[in-house]
């Protein structure tokens, strides 16, 4: 009996070294790749042009080896786009991949390579509808691979360095990049060509990367992930709706033509405050008569767009999209959608996400 006591702990600590040596103590994640420069391929290593959406999972996976130190990983190809292409289809697949990975005992969480241009609003969406603290990070580059000091490479190992670790959990959908941790719901790309592109405007990030560990120094309080009360389970198709550009002088043909090809709501990105002007204000009254929902956000990128300033909104019965960019409050207007066309709810849940 002793020797069989014996025998069995021996058993099990060479089945524990092996599993060591073989990385299986190590968290798991898996790296969804969409596309964008981090999988772009330029003509040099110098010129500025190049095509992305090229580079398979592997290729980003090999580029950055460190990571298997830090996780195993598994890769996995949903799409390979520039992320102008990305579309509320795809956002729909990754986002059912994501719940269903994250439901699995045995996964840590979540890297998703994706272009720059869209990766706030991909990584938005999620933070609505993923129902996991696990860790989902979005990474991307602003070099495509082929360039010298390509930024791609670093990104994805950060990102795999917070999707690993368990201080990540319970943080929403990240963004890492340049050595920052940014929160979904704050996140915007500022700057068409520069590496440190993103930033938080309103709140700061959440925090930063020191010697390849994640350094948390806030939360994003608004609710997302399990807090969140939106579901795309059995979801195939998105409300669709229209974002109309403030500017002087614009006339009320884009809110028009939006009412009359039958979209599900209208964001109108004012100017200022989020102010439309008096054919607009007059547009966008009849759209809610017409029983589409209106919501008032601002070109203007930072601060929050108020209710009841120079707009009444309870008159018209719109929505004020506070700290929610156009674009954001585009995503949180489709999923409200699915659930309510009141202005009330709509406006309360554009205070709480
Ligand atoms: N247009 C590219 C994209 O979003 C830009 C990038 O990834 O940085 O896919």
């Amino acid at each position: 009996m002793i020797m069989n006591k014996r025998f069995l702990f021996s058993c099990l600590l060479i089945g524990s070294i092996a599993a060591n040596l073989c990385g299986q103590d190590k968290p798991r994640v898996y790296i969804l790749a969409t596309g964008g420069t981090i999988a772009g391929i330029g003509a040099s290593e110098t010129s500025s042009g190049y095509i992305a959406g090229v580079v398979s999972v592997d290729k980003i996976i090999q580029s950055a080896p460190e990571i298997l130190q830090l996780a195993q990983i598994k890769g996995e190809q949903v799409v390979n786009i520039p992320s102008q292409d990305m579309s509320e289809a795809d956002w729909l697949i990754i986002a059912k991949r994501v719940n269903q990975l994250l439901s699995q005992a045995d996964v840590t969480g979540i890297v998703i390579t994706h272009g720059t241009d869209t990766m706030e609003e991909t990584a938005f969406f999620l933070n609505l509808v993923v129902k996991s603290d696990k860790p989902v990070v979005l990474a991307g580059a602003m070099r495509p691979s082929t360039e010298i000091s390509a930024d791609g490479p670093m990104n994805v190992y950060e990102a795999v360095a917070v999707a690993a670790s368990p201080l990540s959990i319970g943080k929403g959908v990240m963004i890492v990049m340049d050595d920052k941790i940014l929160s979904a719901d704050d996140a915007m790309k500022t700057m068409t060509t520069a590496l440190e592109t993103f930033k938080c405007p309103n709140f700061g990030f959440l925090g930063y990367l020191w010697d390849s560990k994640p350094i948390f120094t806030r939360n994003s309080l608004v609710k997302h992930t399990i807090h969140s009360e939106f579901d795309v389970a059995d979801v195939d198709i998105l409300p669709k709706v229209a974002i109309v550009y403030g500017y002087a002088g614009i006339d009320s043909l884009f809110v028009a033509t939006a009412v009359r090809k039958g979209v599900n709501g209208i964001v109108y990105a004012g100017v200022g405050n989020g102010n439309p002007n008096t054919a607009n204000l007059n547009a966008l009254a009849d759209a809610v008569k017409h029983g589409i929902p209106v919501v008032r956000s601002a070109r203007t990128p930072f601060g929050p767009t108020t209710q009841h300033d120079e707009v009444d909104d309870d008159k018209y019965r719109f929505s004020a999209s506070w700290f929610k960019t156009p674009e954001k409050s585009r995503i949180l207007l489709m999923l409200a959608l699915m659930k309510t066309k009141d202005y009330k709810e709509i406006q309360r849940m554009f205070v709480e996400y």
